[in-house]
C-alpha cells in the first residue's frame, strides 16, 4: 500500500492530513475493565493532522485513557461525537454499572458533544450534560477539523438519532453498520423499519472503497469497506430474506 501511495501524491497527501485511530476497549484503553473488554466497543479519535486538532467519538469506558492516547500522538481533544446515546458508546449506567463517558470528557477537556437532535434528550438523560454541553446536529451537518471537513449522516433504527461519521476515505457507523451485521433493533428506541432502510438505502449509496469503521469489534476483521458489506452482509441486501427478519 505504501507503493501505491508513493505514486499518488494526491491520495498520500490526504492520508498524511487526516489523523484516525481506530482503539477497542479493553485492549487500547480501559485496559483494566474486564467490562469493556467483553463489550468491545470501538473509540474513534478523528482529525487534521497538521492542526494538532481532533474529536473522540463515543469517548465511554476510559474517557481520561483515550484523551491521554491522542496527547501522545501529539493531538489535542476538541470535542466530543457521539454516535448515539447507549451507555456503552456515550457513558452512564448501564445495567447497574456506572461508565465513564461524555460528562467526564467534557469536565476534562473543557469540550462540547456533538449529537444527534433526536438523541440528545437521551444522552442527557443517561449522562446528566446539560444542554449548553451540546452541540445538536442533523443529518447533512458538517464539521470542519483543519483541513478536513467531516459529515455527519443520519442513520436512524438503533435509535432514533443514530450517526455515521464521514472521515476521508472511512465512515465511522457506530451501531448502525457491523461487519458482517448490524445493530440490535429490539431495544427502546428502535425500529427495524428505519434501521432496514438506513442499511439498504442510506448506507449502500455511498462509494464502495469507502472503509467502515464499526462501534464494536463483531466482525471477522476490525474493519471493512462499503462495497464488502453491500456485497457479504446480509442486513444490506435491499431484497433478500434478511429484510424480512428486520421486520418480524
Ligand atoms: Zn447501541
Amino acid at each position: 500500500m505504501d507503493d501505491a501511495l508513493a505514486q499518488d501524491g494526491v491520495l498520500r497527501y490526504e492520508l498524511l492530513v487526516l489523523y484516525l485511530r481506530q482503539l477497542l476497549s479493553g485492549r487500547d484503553y480501559a485496559i483494566v475493565n474486564p467490562i469493556a473488554g467483553q463489550m468491545a466497543n470501538f473509540a474513534y479519535l478523528v482529525g487534521d493532522k497538521d492542526n494538532g486538532e481532533c474529536y473522540v467519538v463515543d469517548p465511554a469506558w476510559d474517557p481520561r485513557g483515550l484523551i491521554q492516547i491522542a496527547e501522545e500522538d501529539g493531538m489535542k481533544v476538541v470535542g466530543g461525537i457521539a454516535t448515539h446515546c447507549h451507555p456503552d458508546h456515550v457513558g452512564g449506567n448501564m445495567m447497574g454499572f456506572p461508565i465513564q463517558g461524555v460528562a467526564e470528557l467534557v469536565e476534562l477537556a473543557k469540550v462540547k458533544v456533538w449529537v444527534h437532535e433526536e438523541d440528545a434528550a437521551e444522552l442527557r438523560r443517561g449522562t446528566g450534560l446539560k444542554p449548553e454541553d451540546l452541540c445538536i446536529v442533523r443529518g447533512g451537518d458538517t464539521l470542519p477539523v483543519g483541513d478536513q471537513t467531516f459529515e455527519f449522516i443520519h442513520t436512524p433504527g438503533h435509535t432514533p438519532g443514530g450517526l455515521c461519521l464521514l472521515v476521508g476515505n472511512g465512515v465511522i457507523t457506530g451501531d448502525t453498520l457491523f461487519v458482517g451485521a448490524c445493530g440490535r433493533v429490539d431495544l427502546p428506541g428502535a425500529d427495524p423499519r428505519k434501521m432496514f432502510e438506513s442499511l439498504t438505502v442510506t448506507l449502500r449509496a455511498l462509494p464502495d472503497d469507502l472503509v467502515v469503521y464499526p462501534g464494536h469489534d463483531y466482525g471477522r476483521t476490525p474493519k471493512s469497506t462499503i462495497g464488502a458489506e453491500t456485497r457479504h452482509n446480509p442486513f444490506m441486501q435491499p431484497d433478500a430474506d434478511a429484510g424480512g427478519t428486520f421486520l418480524e
